[in-house]
């Protein structure tokens, strides 16, 4: 292999640009040519691609975001728009591809795939809902935001005697939520993947309140439940007053963390390895800090599983 191509896809995460650098770098110290594709499969259509130099990827392992822009493409889910992509890397000598984004960049990944185009994943999503990695590119940056917007509420909660409800993202996955609620002391977690009672929350914050304890913090993620409406129930069902903070896309964006730069760097390398020893149709993850790869097909047929003892963990810290 001679010339590889490079995508960010789907929603943006901190430490894309590190894993866009890596794949870069690595491939140019192994004297392959490396075309960047502007726009995800939308660029990837209509042939928005330019090569990139060492120089290119300077100054931007410490940036959000991602340089070579990313998009939805509806497109791109038909075979046709497939093709056209086929068609485009062919006529620049492309000869693979990696795909840095989520699980719908990871579809679109395969579809290439079973089309004969060999593609490498690698996961970047804040949402850490990919299977066949322990951790996703962005997810330890979007962490550290929410704990300091956590920390910061509750000071103010502290002072007003006030139950928060932060909403964080995570529409079908947890992870946010139940990583930054125990890191922040949240009292109370709700996470798409398990059942709560609203009784039982409501009995929680009186127990605490009781014990004297001067505020509750209660992280949801987005796809439990709208903040707002839990809020008024949970004021029927308690009595308490509540305030409710929607963070928002702001966990999206910021300086990519340690953790996030090095596991984008050491995933994007992997894929440059894995496309030059003949491996196309990958998906790249880390395992018990090891870097592992699978196939993209069987890996998307896998199920994301959140570690449910870390939820455990957090009752029983929050009693
Ligand atoms: P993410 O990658 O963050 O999960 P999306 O789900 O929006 O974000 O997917 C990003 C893009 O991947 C889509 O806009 C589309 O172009 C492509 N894609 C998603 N699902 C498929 C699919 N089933 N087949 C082909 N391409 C897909």
């Amino acid at each position: 292999m001679k010339k590889i191509g490079v995508l960010t896809s789907g929603g943006d995460s901190p430490g894309m640009n590190a894993a866009i650098r890596a794949v870069v770098r690595k491939a140019i110290y192994h004297d392959l040519e490396v075309y960047g594709i502007y726009g995800g499969y939308s660029g990837l259509i209509t042939g928005n691609i330019k090569k990139l130099e060492l120089g290119s990827v300077g100054d931007i392992i410490h940036r959000g975001g991602t340089m070579l822009q990313s998009a939805r493409c509806l497109e791109f889910k038909t075979r046709e728009g497939q093709q056209k992509g086929i068609e485009q890397l062919k006529a620049h000598g492309i000869e693979g591809l990696v795909v840095i984004g989520g699980d719908g960049s990871y579809r679109g990944a395969k579809a290439l795939t079973e089309q004969g185009y060999p593609c490498v994943g690698v996961p970047g999503t804040i949402d850490n809902d990919i299977p066949g990695t322990e951790f996703t590119i962005g997810f330890d940056t979007a962490l550290n935001t929410v704990i300091d917007a956590i920390d910061k509420i509750r000071d103010t909660a502290t002072s007003h005697e006030r139950t928060f409800i932060i909403e964080v993202m995570g529409r079908d996955a947890g992870d946010i939520a139940l990583w930054a609620g125990l890191a922040g002391g949240a009292e109370t977690i709700l996470i798409p993947e398990e059942n709560y009672d609203m009784q039982e929350i409501a009995a929680r914050l009186r127990k605490g309140h009781e014990r004297g304890k001067k505020h509750s913090i209660i992280v949801i993620a987005e796809g439990v439940y709208g903040a707002v409406d839990f809020a008024k129930n949970l004021e029927e069902a308690s009595d308490y007053e509540t305030r409710v903070s929607v963070l928002g896309h702001i966990q999206r964006g910021g300086s990519p963390t340690v953790q996030d730069r090095v596991l984008a760097s050491r995933l994007g390398a992997r894929a440059v390895e894995l496309l030059m020893e003949g491996k196309g149709g990958r998906a790249v993850g880390i395992e018990k800090n090891r870097l592992v790869d699978y196939d993209i097909i069987e890996a998307l047929a896998k199920k994301h599983t959140l570690d449910l003892n870390i939820y455990k963990l957090s009752q029983e810290l929050s009693i």
